[in-house]
C-alpha cells in the first residue's frame, strides 16, 4: 500500500509523513533527497546546474541507493552516506534545478517505484500522486502559506545555529516554488482525488491525527 504526500517546500511534509510511518509501522521514503543527491553529486564535481548534458551523463552513471537505520532514512550517493551533506540552501536550489531535467527525474522515479514493491510506504515529494503512483491507495496534498512555510524553516535554520534572515528564507521558498510549479514535466500539482490539507492554521499533530483517520477510513488499516 502506498500513501503519497505532496506538497510545496515547508509545508510539514516530512515531519508528518515520518510519524505517520512509524505510527502504521511503515516505510517512510523521502523522494526529495534523491534530487539533493543529484545536485550535490553535480556541485562537487564542479558541474554547472545549467548545463544539462553534462548533467544527465553524470546521472547515468551514479548510483544512488536509501537505506533506513533506526527507522530513519540514509540517502547514498555511489555508497556513500550524503544524508547531512544535503540539507543546505545551496543543495536546495540545485535540487530543483536538476529536477527540470526529465532524464534525472526518469531515473529516480524508477527507484521511487522499486522501493515501493518491497514494502508498505509513505512517500513524499512533488509528484508522488500525480506521476510516480496514480494508483496509490491515499493521496494528500499538503501546503501553507508561502510566509508561514518560510517561518518554519527560518525557526529551523536559527535552531540550526545558521546565520539567515526571514527574508532569504522567503525569497529562497518563493523561487523553489516557482521553479517546481512551472517546470515542463511533472510540475507540482495536486492530483485530482488528492485530499488538500493545508497547514497554515493547524498543529504538525493535528495534521498527523487528520491523515490517520484518512488511512483507517479509506484503506481499513488497524492503528493501535
Ligand atoms: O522535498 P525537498 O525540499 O527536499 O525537495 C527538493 C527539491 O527536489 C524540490 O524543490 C523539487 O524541485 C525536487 N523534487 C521533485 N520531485 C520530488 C521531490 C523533490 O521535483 N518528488
Amino acid at each position: 500500500m502506498i500513501i503519497a504526500i505532496d506538497g510545496p517546500a515547508g509545508a510539514g511534509k516530512s515531519t508528518v509523513a515520518r510519524e505517520i510511518a512509524k505510527k502504521l509501522s511503515w516505510i517512510y521514503i523521502d523522494t526529495g533527497a534523491m534530487y539533493r543527491a543529484v545536485a550535490l553529486c553535480a556541485i562537487n564535481k564542479g558541474i554547472d546546474l545549467t548545463d544539462i548534458n553534462s548533467i544527465i551523463k553524470e546521472v547515468n552513471d551514479i548510483q544512488i541507493d536509501i537505506s533506513h537505520i533506526d527507522k530513519e532514512q540514509h540517502i547514498l550517493l555511489n555508497k556513500e552516506d550524503v544524508t547531512s551533506q544535503i540539507r543546505t540552501s545551496e543543495i536546495s536550489n540545485g535540487a530543483s534545478q536538476v529536477a527540470i531535467i526529465p532524464e534525472v527525474r526518469e531515473k529516480l522515479v524508477d527507484l521511487q517505484r522499486q522501493l515501493a514493491n518491497k514494502d508498505n510506504v509513505i512517500m513524499d515529494g512533488r509528484d508522488i500522486g500525480s506521476v510516480v503512483f496514480p494508483n496509490a491507495q491515499l493521496k494528500i496534498f499538503l501546503t501553507a502559506s508561502s510566509e508561514e512555510r518560510a517561518n518554519r524553516r527560518y525557526k529551523e535554520q536559527l535552531e540550526k545555529g545558521k546565520t539567515i534572515t526571514y527574508n532569504e528564507v522567503l525569497n529562497e521558498i518563493n523561487d523553489r516554488d516557482n521553479v517546481d510549479l512551472t517546470r515542463a514535466v511533472s510540475p507540482l500539482i495536486q492530483a485530482s482525488d488528492a485530499i488538500l490539507i493545508d497547514t497554515t492554521q493547524n498543529t504538525s499533530d493535528m495534521v498527523i491525527n487528520r491523515i490517520l483517520d484518512l488511512t483507517k477510513d479509506k484503506l481499513g488499516v488497524q492503528i493501535d
